[in-house]
């Protein structure tokens, strides 16, 4: 065999429990402290270390970090490669290689040119917004390995800026502190638009949720536009008014806009305004339980309700209370609809697995008395890919249904 080079030989170990490896060897890239025997030597968080089986021999190498529950993320299951910068500029360039070949790649496009496990490069996240980039870095290893990875990314995309964006809750339970600044070229402006299946979206980057928009919906509107037409819809969590405006555009009677942030409600107001769909819609600030509850109680209907709530799971111990949470929204949901009415529910929480959701919808359709039926699925594009090894990768679920 192979000697390993030398920048790679000296590696702090974690060593696994007997029995315990498997995931590992399926290509898991998440190490949690279960499987964890004992770590030889002294890792630094963030440092790089090796993943080894009881007996010593290699599995794979990742980022350690003792102050999250994910110790070590893996990244290569190659012992001869070292994680250093021609690893990251090969894997970053694969990953942009992809998205041009989906024809993502032309002056003013926007896509996800990075979607972390999925394009081998877990806690990172990079969005592009017409030339601006924004990166969201979820593991302490890649935030100490920023100034390479924008490096590289200036390098072979030359972007017109690069800004980071903290997710504060994974900033959380990753153990780290990162502050949301610009990072490389000019300040993405206030103002800035972006076009989505011929619609413009007027787009914050740096005081918008997540990394400004949410791409990873754009075919999803489009799939649920097709039911719109003459129909009134309620776009619940409506944030920049993705759904709604698709489904005005597609010929809505009416399109009730709801969202908890009075800066989302406004920025789907403007998009409106930007879009000439003024016809008769309303933007309304309210908590999307108590809002709907008030709708049932008032006996409101329409034919097209849109529940596309935020991440309810952050975490595998709160998967059941974000179940009962998806199961009360989307009971609540199919009480405005009337007969033969259309659901579109999404949820896109990737530790909840689709089959988690096919059966909370059959207990209610029970629970209800109503008939669901299943018109289209929905789930993630190809610039947000599912890698097979990592099932969490696939996050985004969503049912298009007719409730009789
Ligand atoms: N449907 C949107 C994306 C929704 S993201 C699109 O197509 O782009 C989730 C949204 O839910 C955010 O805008 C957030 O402000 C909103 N939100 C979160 N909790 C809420 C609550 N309890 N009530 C109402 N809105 C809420």
């Amino acid at each position: 065999m192979a000697e390993a080079p030398e920048s790679v030989a000296a590696y702090p170990k974690v060593i696994l429990h007997a029995k315990r490896a498997s995931p590992f060897y399926a290509r898991h890239p998440w190490v949690y402290p279960g499987p964890i025997d004992r770590v030889e030597g002294e890792p630094a968080d963030g440092g790089i270390v090796d993943v080894a089986a009881a007996n010593g021999s290699f599995i794979a190498r990742g980022l350690f970090n003792s102050r999250s529950k994910i110790r070590v993320r893996l990244l290569s299951w190659d012992e001869s490669q070292p994680l250093d910068e021609a690893f990251f500029r090969v894997r970053l360039s694969q990953a942009i290689s992809l998205r041009e070949a989906l024809g993502f790649r032309h002056p003013g496009a926007s896509c996800r040119l990075v979607f972390s496990e999925a394009d081998r490069l877990p806690g990172l996240v990079v969005d592009d917004y017409a030339g601006w980039l924004v990166i969201q870095v979820t593991s302490l290893g890649l935030v100490q390995r920023l100034d390479l990875l924008v490096e590289i990314l200036d390098d072979l995309l030359h972007p017109r800026g690069i800004y980071l964006k903290t997710d504060a809750g994974m900033a959380r339970l990753e153990g780290m502190e990162t502050t949301d600044r610009l990072l490389r070229g000019e300040i993405p402006p206030p103002g800035l638009m972006i076009e989505e299946n011929g619609l413009h979206f007027e787009v914050d980057l740096t005081q918008g949720q997540k990394t400004g928009y949410y791409l990873d919906q754009r075919d999803n509107r489009q799939l649920v536009a097709r039911f719109a037409p003459g129909r009134r819809v309620l776009d619940l969590f409506c944030y920049a008014g993705g759904f709604g405006l698709h489904a005005a555009k597609a010929g809505a009677t009416h399109v009730e806009f709801v969202d908890g942030s009075e800066h989302a409600v406004e920025l789907a107001r403007k998009n409106a305004l930007v879009n000439g769909l003024t016809g008769d819609n309303t933007f309304v600030k309210a908590d999307a339980f108590k809002y709907l509850e008030a709708q049932v109680i008032a006996r409101r209907r329409f034919d097209l309700v849109v529940l596309d709530p935020p991440k309810f799971a952050r975490s595998a111990n709160t998967v059941g209370e974000a179940l009962n949470g998806y199961r009360r929204l989307y009971s609540l949901g199919m009480r405005l609809l009337e007969p033969g009415g259309i659901l579109a529910v999404c949820c896109c929480s990737g530790l909840i697995l689709p089959a988690m959701i096919d059966e909370l919808l059959g207990r209610l359709a029970s629970s209800e008395r109503r008939d669901i039926q299943v018109l289209t699925k929905l789930t993630q594009p190809p610039d947000h890919p599912v890698a097979v090894t990592c099932p969490e990768s696939a996050y985004l679920k969503g049912y298009i249904c007719r409730v009789v």
